[in-house]
């Protein structure tokens, strides 16, 4: 299979473009999509570009039932002289294989399907917002649709991409927000599925994030599912703790998802020199550090606000003001290097953006 047996089926029917202060996250879709689909004998096949539009599944589709889906996330930018970038995409296709070879669904072959996914977004370029912070939001997933209801891993399925145009995660620029510390439910744990992007890691959520919104938090910090002591991510994102002048962030494990944000921003921080470490990292030690006056700032990384600080940590009625809620230098300096490469406003010293 190569890019040449891409067909593409262009709709006829063009939506009218949101306005993009109007737009609110993943509900506004583009007017094409990619789909390709697999099975044992023929492995993937027939990659196409569509009009967008529902899918048809037997109610028995293994998707429906037991989970077997991946997916992944990144951003196509326009720049202000009106190019098309895309920031470390081979990364999102990388990490879409290793989810899927955690969820035992079949690899696809990565350079083949960036051909497509360029191709998919030069095809909607007209949908790519160009605001400041708006992006065209990528979403690349996969699905099991054998169907039966045997607990086995399919031996069909379908690769879809879609394309919504987003809003700024942070209208106005980045701003504090308020964490609880859960100490209740688990996001995940090593052995399970916390480093792959899949389904069940996203919905199993919800309930402590509806318990942190319930007392005025932003988001859920997320602990170790073992002892509830060690420190692994905040909501979707990445966690970043600058201490008595050094830069912590936890390390990987197993059950931590590779961010491509906190790869960009250990890379960084190693360039401008600035001491970052990958460690564990407790709570009850970060509480110490807190108490103590080392706690200087806090951040979590991820696509879809870049840098996201923390103002306000709350773990078992303990409070952490960090930084006077307010945005610290080093949050600041590294939204800013990350927005301008991804935006084309900055040198991309680091080669990361792909031009269409
Ligand atoms: N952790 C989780 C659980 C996530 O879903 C994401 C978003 N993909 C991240 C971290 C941040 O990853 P990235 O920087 O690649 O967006």
């Amino acid at each position: 299979m190569s890019n040449f047996d891409l067909t593409i089926h262009e709709s006829d029917h063009k939506k009218p473009k949101p306005q993009t202060d109007q737009i609110a996250f993943g509900r506004t879709f583009t007017d094409h999509m990619f789909m390709m689909d697999y099975d044992t004998g023929k492995g993937w096949h027939d990659p196409r570009i569509v009009p967008y539009e529902p899918v048809t599944l037997d109610p028995a589709s293994m998707i429906f039932h037991y989970g077997q889906t991946v997916f992944e996330g990144l951003k196509a930018y326009r720049t202000a002289d009106d190019r098309i970038l895309l920031f470390r995409p081979e990364k999102n296709l990388q990490r879409l294989n290793q989810s899927s070879d955690r969820l035992s669904i079949p690899p696809i072959d990565e350079e083949e399907v960036m051909g497509y996914l360029k191709e998919l977004v030069k095809l909607e370029r007209e949908w790519v917002p160009e605001t400041d912070g708006t992006s065209l939001y990528i979403r690349p997933f996969i699905i099991a649709t054998e169907p039966s209801l045997a607990v086995a891993p399919s031996k069909t399925y379908i690769f879809m991409i879609i394309l919504s145009p987003v809003g700024s995660y942070f209208p106005g620029g980045i701003h504090p927000v308020q964490i609880n510390v859960e100490d209740q439910f688990t996001r995940a744990v090593k052995g399970g599925t916390g480093m792959a992007k899949t389904a069940g890691n996203y919905s199993s959520g919800y309930q402590a994030q509806a318990k942190a919104s319930e007392t005025g938090n932003a988001d859920v910090l997320w602990l170790d599912g073992i002892e509830k002591r060690y420190i692994e991510e905040v909501g979707s994102m990445n966690i970043f703790f600058k201490i008595d002048g050094e830069v912590v962030t936890p390390a990987l494990n197993g059950s931590i998802l590779k961010g491509i944000t906190r790869t960009s921003i250990l890379e960084v921080l190693n360039d401008w020199g600035v001491p970052v470490v990958e460690r564990k990292i407790a709570i009850d030690e970060l509480y110490e550090a807190y108490q103590a006056g080392k706690v200087e700032e806090a951040f979590g990384t991820g696509t879809a606000a870049v840098i996201s600080p923390v103002g306000e940590l709350n773990w078992q009625g303990k409070q952490m003001v960090i930084n006077n809620r307010e945005i610290g230098p080093l949050s600041q300096e590294l939204y800013d290097t990350i927005t301008g490469i991804q935006r084309g406003n900055r040198e991309d010293a680091y080669g990361w953006t792909i031009e269409l």
